[in-house]
């Protein structure tokens, strides 16, 4: 699924024309996958658009990058400021922001200090269901990879680095293939981790379960949202490793993900889940996800970050710059 091109790409401090956002081909993240980045979205809300926990995503960047030991020569809020401001610029109401912090040119070390600076690039486009409308309504077809996710002795997962999304790749490309809409991985061990983009969610018995960070996921924001959301509603949770016969105990099965949303999943290797059709405790979680946007969901934890009107973003620029 392509996108169609908006008016500006913010780049290392600015806004500049979405064709004048380019990267040097020698840049350290092209070829070596050093990079960091993120997936927000805005949400069109009755006050205006709105960035879903905006500031939680620049901070998750930060940490990616501590991961790697590379330096980000924006602070989060400098990175979520911007994060509107590109919305704005735009004049996008509901979109996808995509933030990447990424080595730049000057060597080819693999251990490039100052040779090779951070930069930092930050585009938005407007965007509607991941996987399609359908697929939120009635649900996916996923089937288990034969691609495990990475061994955390062999890459920090918890990093949302560029590179990762090799071993991403592979899982998703393979499920398409295959006829599938989506791939779910085992860890190193054998057990349940996520999909290629999307962490995993089952329910069995009324329990609502996910993997643990042990299992090579992602911390997802969406997956750290439900938990909240089903917490309040007083669905009882655990979060525990689980082995891959869980998909085909579970009543029901969901993905999560800020491109995903909360996506159900209707069968696993062609095999139903529940009676095939989303379950209560799914529709609950997105009743209570979804209403955040429109209003009723009352927003408690203060997760929707106001995109103000371009002109007071540009001045916000002027004046940091
Ligand atoms: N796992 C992986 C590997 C991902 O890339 C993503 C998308 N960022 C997720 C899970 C879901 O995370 P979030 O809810 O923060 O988008």
């Amino acid at each position: 699924m392509g996108y169609k091109p908006t008016d500006y790409i913010w780049q290392d401090g600015a806004l500049k024309p979405w064709a004048e956002a380019q990267v040097h081909v020698l840049a350290h993240g092209l070829h070596y996958g050093s990079g960091v980045f993120e997936g927000l979205r805005a949400y069109e809300t009755a006050a205006g658009p709105v960035i879903f926990r905006n500031l939680d995503h620049a901070k998750r960047l930060h940490e990616s990058a501590r991961i790697y030991d590379m330096p980000v020569p924006y602070g989060p809020e400098a990175i979520a400021r911007a994060c509107r401001e590109v919305v704005a610029a735009n004049g996008l109401t509901s979109a996808y922001v995509r933030p990447i912090a990424y080595r730049n040119h000057g060597t080819f070390s693999l251990t490039p200090t100052n040779d090779a600076p951070m930069s930092v690039a930050i585009a938005a486009i407007e965007w509607g269901a991941y996987l399609g409308e359908s697929a939120k309504r009635d649900g996916i077809d996923v089937c288990v990879s034969s691609w495990r996710r990475p061994s955390p002795d062999a890459f920090p997962i918890i990093s949302k680095a560029c590179g990762h999304y090799l071993n991403a790749q592979l899982i998703a490309e393979e499920a398409k293939r295959n006829g599938f809409h989506e791939g779910i991985a085992l860890d190193h061990k054998g057990y349940l981790s996520e999909g290629s983009s999307e962490n995993l969610f089952l329910v069995r018995r009324g329990v609502l379960y996910t993997t643990p960070l042990s299992a090579s996921i992602l911390d997802g924001i969406t997956r750290d949202s439900v938990v909240k959301l089903a917490k309040k509603a007083g669905i009882e949770f655990r979060e525990v490793a689980m082995p891959r016969e869980a998909l085909l105990t579970a009543e029901e099965i969901f993905l999560t993900g800020t491109a995903a949303e909360i996506t159900p999943v209707r069968s696993v290797d062609r095999r139903r889940v529940g009676d095939g059709r989303p379950g209560p405790v799914t529709r609950a979680m997105q009743e209570a996800f979804f209403g955040l946007f429109d209003g009723s969901t009352p927003d408690e934890f203060g997760w929707l970050d106001p995109v103000t009107p371009a002109t007071d973003e540009a001045e916000a620029t002027t004046a940091s710059a």
